[in-house]
């Protein structure tokens, strides 16, 4: 087990016009299990790839286990790595796959073979032993791909996006057996998606990552309840949060009827005009009295939940909204509903900058 630092990170690609990966700074905890999270070119596969000496570093430094390995091969940094693909070999069986590294490595056949079982007992392989990948489904690959990996018996476990072959239901499973698995090796885990939902639900902590730059690294309930630029609180959640841009009267923002007050000093020296307002669809509630009106486009029923997206006139703006509404009783295509909100659940930020201002 070994902690990992990025230091001042930076990658840049011949011909790119900027950094793909971008001063990246980022320590992870011994054990701890780190998403990198972000849309596609982002830069997280990039951040990855430089941790197992993949991809040469252009500046910074980085270290496992308190030891700068920057310059380290990649054999040489005690690191295993799942890749998207699995990069099974086809001519071996699955416990010759499983064992590869290790063989390639010097060890000892009895501890092979006997490190090789105990892995295919956690993973429920022993069945598979003697076959090949090829008559294997998918989520069994997987789990053959994530066996090579802690045969090994790394100090970091290195994940880019080895769920994105399954079918959602068995992403859904695969999530929380890694997640448990992680929990019980307790070896620390960097993973890569661009799926939040699998962020949110896999990660310690999670890192977002936009255009080679960290936007927030924070635990995923932490990230939720305080994003720190509309760019994580747009990310994560799904349906997103809604973000409306609000003109600045008399010290705060009206929406709906309710005033949500912007302390003087969150906009001191920056001179807003407006100021961007998020609040998300489960802290809406739709409301018999006054608050603000919406005129419903489309209702997608969950079962449990319904969200409703709508227009809304605000400050003489049309401005879509999607509010959360109670799946027993949704409202209908057409209907007028009135939305109330908490202030103090909302999320105020700059127009200008998309930083959070308070
Ligand atoms: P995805 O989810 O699509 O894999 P990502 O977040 O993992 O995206 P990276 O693959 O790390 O993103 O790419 C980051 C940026 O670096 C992108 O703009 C990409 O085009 C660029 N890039 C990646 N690899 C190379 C390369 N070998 N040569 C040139 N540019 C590259």
């Amino acid at each position: 087990m070994a902690t990992v630092a990025f230091h001042g990170v930076t990658k840049l690609f011949p011909g790119g016009d900027k950094a793909a990966v971008d001063h990246l700074d980022l320590h992870i905890d011994d054990g701890e299990f780190l998403v990198l999270v972000g849309p596609s070119g982002c830069g997280k596969s990039t951040s990855l790839r430089m941790l197992a000496g993949l991809e040469d570093v252009d500046k910074g430094t980085i270290a496992i286990g308190g030891n700068d390995v920057t310059e380290f091969q990649p054999k040489d940094r005690d690191i295993a790595m799942v890749f998207q693909n699995y990069a099974l070999y086809p001519h071996m069986t699955v416990g010759e796959n499983m064992g590869f590294g290790l063989r390639i490595a010097g060890e000892d056949k009895a501890e092979i073979k006997r490190r090789v079982q105990d892995a295919a007992r956690i993973l429920d392989l022993t069945k598979f032993l003697d076959r090949k990948p090829k008559a294997l489904s998918g989520g069994q690959r997987q789990r053959v791909a994530m066996g090579r990996a802690i045969v090994r018996k790394p100090q970091v476990f290195l994940m880019d996006e080895p769920l994105s072959n399954l079918d959602a239901k068995l992403r859904v499973q695969t999530r929380a057996q890694i997640s448990a698995l992680q929990r019980r090796l307790a070896t620390t885990t960097v993973y890569v998606t661009h799926d939040q939902v699998e962020a949110m639900t896999m990660g310690d902590r999670v890192a977002v990552l936009k255009d080679g730059v960290l936007q927030q690294c924070d635990t995923p309930r932490r990230m939720y309840e305080h994003p720190n630029n509309v760019f994580v609180a747009g990310f994560i959640g799904s349906p997103a949060m809604n973000l409306l841009e609000l003109p600045l009267v008399d010290g705060g923002v009206s929406f709906g009827g309710s005033v949500v007050p912007v302390p003087r000093a969150a906009i001191a020296g920056i001179g807003e005009h407006s100021v961007t307002l998020g609040v998300r669809p489960e802290d809406l509630a739709i409301t018999t009295g006054s608050g603000l009106d919406v005129t419903i486009d489309v209702v997608e029923e969950l079962g449990a939940d319904a969200y409703v997206y709508g227009q809304a006139d605000i400050h003489g703006r049309r401005q879509p909204i999607v509010v959360r509404a109670d799946g027993r009783i949704p409202p209908k295509r057409g209907e007028v509903i009135t939305l109330s909100y908490a202030a103090e659940r909302t999320h105020l930020f700059s127009t200008v900058t998309g930083e959070r201002l308070v």
